[in-house]
């Protein structure tokens, strides 16, 4: 019998928001915190101040780093209160502590494995088919994620990341299409997004992997500099696919006209997790405008995927 996982998981909600201190309480501030909505050409960006995040923008990743601090989505490292459901024998669906969505997900490999997307894409897709609702996201090992030493997926509400509603309306340059889905680039959110709309789960990593295949990849990288978002709606699957020049921007730092913020697949979606007050208050359209174009592919290495792309799928026909 295939499991009800949306049921498995209602149920650990359940007991995690009874049992477990941190995760009440956290989830407790969380339906209190400040957000305001700055406005992208037709994007929206929504800004949360959410101070518990700055051990997550702030983090060191460097591999010194990494190998002195116990690994936090390992079993023997995790807190006793926390549960999981084990999703086809390969990763543990748990409740985040730390969330930036009123329901939000880590969904890690059950084994200790470095975090790199290859032969992970279908995982993916399937995971966001048996977690309706939810957004399933991937942060590469030097794009956002807290752990690049721990294969992990995060999930959260669909409904409150912004961008999932806004591709539907957004123009897309295509590459290919067929009566099985779409697979094309969005340039006029403010941020490039490469976007797959596809029934079928080959059709999809396939898609998914031509993209990767053609993205720069920097010295002693593992993978493409990427963010990515994927989610299931009325049969389809929807993959959104940041790809990233830089880490942090130039403007990360503490100091006068700075910010601690270290862009990830929310920040991508549209959702701001602010750790430091000020940055919260003095965050400018214009500042975000900015953030965006220096984190991600600038335009010439846009239309430089895009018409590789469009040979590619064009030489097949
Ligand atoms: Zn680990």
């Amino acid at each position: 019998m295939t499991r009800n996982y949306i049921e498995e998981i209602d149920l650990l909600w359940q007991r995690q928001l009874t049992e477990w201190d941190a995760v009440i309480k956290n989830y407790g501030n969380l339906a209190n915190v400040a957000t305001r909505v700055v406005e992208l050409g037709d994007s929206s960006i929504v800004l949360q101040y959410n101070p518990e995040r700055l051990r997550s923008s702030a983090a060191n990743i460097d591999a010194a780093s990494l190998k002195t601090r116990p690994c936090f989505l390992c079993n023997e490292n995790q807190p006793h209160e926390q549960e999981s459901v084990v999703w086809n024998g390969s990763y543990k669906i748990q409740v985040n502590p730390y969330p930036i969505f009123t329901r939000h997900l880590t969904i890690s490999a059950t084994e200790h494995t470095p975090q790199c997307i290859a032969g992970r894409l279908t995982d993916m897709m399937l995971l966001a088919k048996d977690l309706q609702d939810y957004v399933v996201f991937y942060n590469g090992p030097v794009s956002g994620a807290s752990a690049p030493d721990h294969m992990h997926f995060q999930a959260g509400i669909i409904n409150e990341l912004p961008i999932c509603d806004e591709l539907f309306n957004a123009s897309t340059a295509l590459f290919d299409a067929n009566n099985k889905g779409i697979f094309g680039v969005i340039t006029d959110l403010g941020r490039p997004v490469f976007y797959i709309e596809t029934m079928n789960t080959d059709l999809g990593e396939l898609w998914l992997n031509s993209l990767l295949d053609v993205l720069p990849v920097k010295n002693g990288h593992i993978e493409p500099m990427v963010n990515i978002l994927c989610w299931h709606n009325s049969g389809s699957w929807c993959i959104a696919v940041f790809p990233r020049r830089k880490h942090r921007p130039a403007c990360y730092g503490t100091g006068e006209d700075q910010f601690v913020i270290s862009p990830a697949s929310l920040d991508m979606g549209g959702l701001w997790a602010i750790a430091r007050e000020e940055d919260y208050n003095n965050l400018t359209l214009h500042d975000v405008r900015l953030i965006y174009q220096d984190v991600c592919l600038s335009p010439e290495d846009v239309e430089d995927v895009s018409n590789k792309l469009r040979e590619y799928y064009y030489s097949k026909k």
